[in-house]
């Protein structure tokens, strides 16, 4: 059984000045979440001197694992020469290019500072590109948390999107619809019946922030074809999935070209970072090539691009994606095991890096997932936080792998997970 004695303090302290005591709602883990003192490979060490092997990995960024010397070198020799300039950099056309040569999708794109202010603005330029107002999301999609998007799942196929939190105007997201994922019928309707003002389908290529929980059969391939039969620009949110299932993210995986595309967590290194791009007749839309405006005083950020670029040379030179989904088959087919032999009607799913159990049947949506036991889920992630493991606190969260995981880890977390699950 692990202390929190130091972390309780802070939390209790913390809950005066900051909402809910966290910088972001995630973080909240009730009673109290740890709270972290450093970070290095694969594990994370609270205030109070426990260690965890990490599988939050800060929600996504660190495939490389927490305080990676290669990235570390790289932001080091940046903050020597200065970390915020207000003018272009070398380094934006560096990291500009080598994206545009992994995503076959992205001939143009601008750097901002978070994947909240990405998809915000890929969803701006396709409004702008196309002059139509509506957009579809997938239920259970999550977008990053401005207007537009933060819509409740709905329970039909085409429900307005109801805001989900106060502060926003219905009027905000009345164009916001939403269609259950692997339904191609559902987008096929809400397509078709809104055809005169349809600018836009976002989406999760593989829904991440609900799962994983992955495309089935061609679907990606005749979502591609709807909205390209009725000129609805297709964005791909790969703020996860990028260079996180391959260099060239889902779209490389799965082989299918959305016209738009974001990007962050991974591609900043751990910094902060968002970007999105597509077809060159969309991004020249953008300020001041064209009149969709958007800015930003930390967008890329020198510090950030560094980082990124020096995350990317690694996934590169070691061959990260390959070992790493090596790695989670093996994961997988061990908790497939450790299920079966307990007789437990869990499911595992994942794809490459990611992983998660769930607690029920395999979901294909978010009505599935949500029938999942939460409560039963919590639990588990107390029992094993208590076994020295930190999985994202919450059934609705991707486990991430990252390089630094090592053989030794694995077994442990495996030896955890068997003495939890029940
Ligand atoms: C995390 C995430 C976002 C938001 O990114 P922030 O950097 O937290 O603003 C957007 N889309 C997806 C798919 C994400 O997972």
């Amino acid at each position: 059984m692990v202390t929190l004695d130091k972390s309780k303090e802070l939390f209790d302290k913390a809950k005066t000045l900051l909402p809910g005591g966290v910088s972001s709602p995630v973080r909240a883990i009730k009673p109290y979440p740890f709270y972290t003192e450093s970070a290095n490979g694969s594990h994370i060490t609270d205030v109070d001197g426990n260690e965890y092997i990490d599988y939050c990995l800060a929600y996504g960024p660190k495939i490389l694992g927490h305080a990676n010397p290669v990235i570390k070198q790289a932001i080091i020799d940046q903050l020597d020469k200065g970390w915020l300039y207000g003018t272009p950099t070398q380094l934006e056309v560096t990291l500009a290019e080598k994206i545009a040569s992994l995503y076959p999708s992205i001939d143009m794109l601008r750097f901002i500072s978070t994947g909240t202010e990405a998809t915000m603005s890929a969803l701006r330029a396709a409004r702008g590109f196309t002059r139509k107002n509506k957009f579809i999301k997938i239920e259970g999609g999550f977008h990053g948390a401005h207007d537009a998007v933060l819509v409740k799942a709905g329970s039909g196929a085409t429900t307005h999107g109801e805001p989900d939190s106060l502060g926003i105007p219905a009027d905000f997201t009345k164009n916001t619809l939403q269609v259950p994922y692997n339904d191609i019928e559902a987008m096929t309707e809400v397509i078709e019946s809104n055809q005169d003002d349809m600018a836009a389908v976002i989406m999760e290529p593989v829904l991440g922030n609900i799962g994983p929980i992955l495309p089935q059969g061609d679907y990606l391939k005749e979502v591609r074809k709807v909205t390209e039969e009725n000129d609805v620009v297709l964005i791909f949110d790969e703020v996860i999935t990028g260079f996180r299932l391959a260099m060239g993210g889902a779209q490389e995986y799965f082989g299918v070209t959305p016209d738009m595309t974001t990007l962050g967590k991974i591609v900043g290194g751990g910094l902060p970072i968002g970007v999105f791009g597509g077809k060159r007749e969309i991004i020249d839309m953008i300020s001041p090539s064209g009149p969709v405006y958007q800015a930003g005083t930390f967008s890329g950020s020198p510090a950030s691009v560094a980082a990124g670029i020096a995350t990317l040379g690694v996934l590169e030179k070691e061959k990260v994606h390959e070992k790493l989904a090596a790695t989670g088959d093996m994961m997988r087919s061990n908790l497939s095991d450790i299920i079966s032999d307990k007789g437990l009607d869990y499911n595992v799913g994942g794809i490459g890096s990611m992983f998660k159990v769930f607690f029920g049947d395999m979901p294909l949506n978010y009505q599935d997932v949500l029938k999942c036991d939460k409560e039963g889920y919590l639990q588990f992630f107390h029992n094993m936080l208590d076994s020295g493991v930190f999985l994202p606190p919450s059934q609705f969260e991707t486990n991430f792998l990252s390089i630094a995981h090592t053989e030794v880890d694995i077994e442990k977390t495996l030896d955890a997970y068997a003495a939890n699950l029940k």
